[in-house]
Parts: C-alpha cells; structure tokens; sequence
C-alpha cells in the first residue's frame, strides 16, 4: 500500500453539508435481485417493522441544520423511503422551515422506486423542489431482469407510469440505472430510452456485490470490469453526440463529477474524492454511520438522540474512515489518471486483495480514460466554463431550472 495522493489537508472542522436519511431502514416493497441493503435488517433485529419517530426525525433535522453549514443536503432514501407516507414528508420539510436559519439553503433529494407514488406526491415533490432520483433500469426487458417484487412480478409497469407522472407534473427526475452482467449489453438502448422518456439527467451505478456462496467472488449479477468499460466508452459517445452548439443536452453523473477534476475543482462525487468521510447516514432509529455501504457495527458513529452529526461527522472514527481511500494500492501510483480517479469507491477494492487492493473496476477506468480523456480536455469546454456567468465549474449539465438539489455518490 502507498501513501503517495497529494492530499490537501481536510479543514479542522468538517462542515455538515449532506447527509442521507433512511426513513424506513431496509424496509422495501420490492425485492431486488442485487440490492444490499435489504440484508441491513439483521441490524434491527428487535422489529420487523422500521419506522423513524418523530423525535429521531426533529433530532436529525435540527442538528443538521444547527451545525450551521450555509447550505444542507438531505438525502432521503432506504430501502424504500415513501413507505413513511406523505405526511412524514410534510413534517420534515415544517421542520426545515421552521428550524434553518435566514439565508440558510436547504435541498431534498429523494430516492424511490417510484410504486408508491401519486399525483399527490407528485404535487409536494414539484413543490418543495425535490431532485428525485427515481430507480428505473431502462426499458421492460432490462428493467425486470433483476428489479422483481418478492412473489417475484414485473414492476416495470407501475414505474414507467410513475416516470410519466412525474414529468408531467414538473418534478425533477433523476434516472438511478444500476449497470449489472445483462445491462451493461445494452448502452445506447439505456440512454436513449431515458432520452425518449424525457429524463435527461442519468446516473449510471455499476453493480458490485459479494458472492453468497463465496463471499470474496463478486456475485454473477456484477457488472464485468472490461463489460462496464465498454458501456462507459459508448456512453461517453452516445452523450457527445447529443451535443448541441459545443453544450450537452444531458446530464450523465460521472461524466459531469469527472469534469472538475479535469478542471481543478473538487469533484461532487465522494468516489473522486481523495478521501470519504464527507457525509454521514441516519438510520431509521437514529444510528449514524460513516457510509451508505459501510451500514456496520465498525463504523456506527453515534445516535442522533446521544450525540451530535457535526462531532460524528468530525470524530476520529468518521477521519479513520475517510482516510481508507487514501491508502492507494501501488498500481494506482504510477497510474496516469490518479488525479480524476482518486482509485474509486474503497467498496470495490475488496475484490481483489491478491492484486494489493486494486479496484474491481480499474480495468473499466483505464479503458474509459483511453478513450475519453483526449474530449474531456477539449480547450473550448475549459474556455466556456472560465467565461461562464456562474463562475467557474460548476456543471457540464444542460441548463437546468434554478432548485435545490442533493448529491448522491
Ligand atoms: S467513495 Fe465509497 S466508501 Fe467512500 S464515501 Fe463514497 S461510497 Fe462511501
Ligand atoms: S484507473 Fe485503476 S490504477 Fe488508475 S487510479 Fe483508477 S483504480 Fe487506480
């Protein structure tokens, strides 16, 4: 291992800034093939039944804004988040309202299935400006390959339906598009069918879970490092094509975090970062975590009801956390894209403890970076950005709406 990232030192108070909420812990009325959280109920074991009170919920939401940050993310998600109801919703935003400070900017994302949703929601989404990040894999075919009920049905219908709602209501929609062993074939069918649905912001999530029977084999569902480069390659050119007037017409997650780092900012994406750490997960009973995929007794932080986000989000635990990334393996030292791929998400390294650490999909990185990094360059995008009217990097996306949103990794 090698120590060798040019880190800047984190600032000595590490400003609460996002955080992400899970209403109804591992609770879900689907039954995905490749979820990992579902398993996060062994946790919990005294209810079957996961549910976040009130008082966790005002705890939660007043020291988030209490730490005083100019501007908080709250990211709500599960598990399944709407099966809290509407009105839980309605509270946390009176709370906000009531409890943020003048000039204090508060953003709601949340991230749903989408089968619970209604016109009613729809109408509180749109109106409390929430970016919603909505779990829809492509068309039918690739949709249901792993997205089931637990009796095992198709779900694509209820949420294409809920998709439509949504636009027509005027919501912000985020596509979620986890990229597993069948849909990593279909690149351009996934972009183009959420260009066709009107969901011109994209988020691609290459799957990665350990196998069952083999824990330290990735499970067949995975998606294959070359496989997930190739996707990423034709996606990359399937998204420069859409170009109009040298500007993109969407919003493809990666590729607009990767943009600052070719353009010295810091990346919006945790996984780019040289380090974790930046924010911290509320479970539903009021537990404070150091990651969404770090939900584990070694790096529970604290509760909500004990403690304070702010000390948890700046304890020694959450720095020892945020400090793994850091510890690249040697291939990533002598690695030409370092400074945009910081050696991605520490979750994907485990895979590979023979080859020193090495992330599961470095083979993807490098294959996207080939391809992609002559582009990403291009001295007409730096230009434009220096003269843009925001003021520096800030997106490559289309010109969106002013709202409030949240980030996701
Ligand atoms: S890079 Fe991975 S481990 Fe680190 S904070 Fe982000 S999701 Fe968590
Ligand atoms: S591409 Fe591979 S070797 Fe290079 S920084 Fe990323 S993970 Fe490390």
């Amino acid at each position: 291992m090698s120590g060798l990232a040019q880190i800047p030192p984190a600032p000595s108070v590490r400003p609460l800034q996002a955080l992400l909420i899970k209403p109804a812990g591992p609770d879900c009325n689907l039954a995905c093939r490749y979820c990992f959280y579902l398993q996060k109920a062994a946790l919990f074991p005294d209810s079957k039944r996961h549910r976040m009170s009130n008082p966790v919920l005002e705890a939660t939401i007043r020291q988030a804004l209490e730490s005083g940050s100019p501007m908080v993310n709250f990211g709500w998600q599960g598990g399944e988040p709407t099966l809290m109801g509407l009105d839980f919703f309605r509270r946390a935003v009176q709370l906000q309202q009531s409890l943020s400070f003048p000039g204090q900017q508060v953003a709601n994302g949340l991230q749903t299935n989408g089968l619970l949703l209604d016109e009613n929601w729809a109408a509180f989404l749109r109106d409390h400006r929430f970016l919603v990040g909505l779990s829809l894999d492509g068309p039918a075919h690739i949709h249901n390959h792993y997205r089931r009920t637990a009796g095992d049905a198709d779900c694509y219908p209820r949420v294409i339906r809920a998709a439509r709602m949504l636009r027509t209501a005027g919501v912000q929609t985020n596509a979620l598009t986890v990229i597993h062993d069948y849909s990593v074939r279909f690149p351009e069918e996934i972009y183009d069918f959420h260009r066709s649905e009107g969901l011109r912001w994209m988020q691609f999530i290459p799957c990665l879970e350990p196998d069952p029977a083999a824990p330290g084999r990735p499970a067949a569902f995975s998606a294959p490092p070359w496989a997930y480069g190739e996707f990423l390659c034709r996606v990359f050119d399937r998204w420069i094509a859409d170009f109009r007037d040298g500007w993109p017409r969407t919003s493809v997650r990666w590729f607009d975090s990767l943009f600052h780092t070719y353009v010295g900012q810091p990346a919006p994406e945790c996984t780019l970062l040289p380090e974790c750490g930046v924010y911290v997960v509320v479970e539903h009973n009021g537990d404070v975590y150091s990651c969404d995929f770090y939900v584990e007794s070694r790096w529970r932080l604290g509760n909500v009801l004990e403690g304070d986000l702010l000390d948890m989000l700046n304890s020694t635990c959450q720095r020892e956390f945020g400090r793994i990334k850091a510890a690249l393996p040697r291939e990533c030292a002598d690695c030409p894209w370092l400074d945009h791929c910081r050696g991605g998400c520490p979750k994907d390294r485990q895979f590979t403890p023979s080859a020193g650490g090495t992330n599961y999909f470095c083979e993807s990185y490098r294959l996207f970076f080939e391809h992609a990094d002559a582009r990403l360059r291009a001295a007409d995008w730096r230009r434009r950005q220096a003269a843009s009217p925001v003021g520096g990097a800030t997106t490559t996306s289309p010109a969106r709406p002013r709202r409030k949103r949240v980030h996701r990794r």
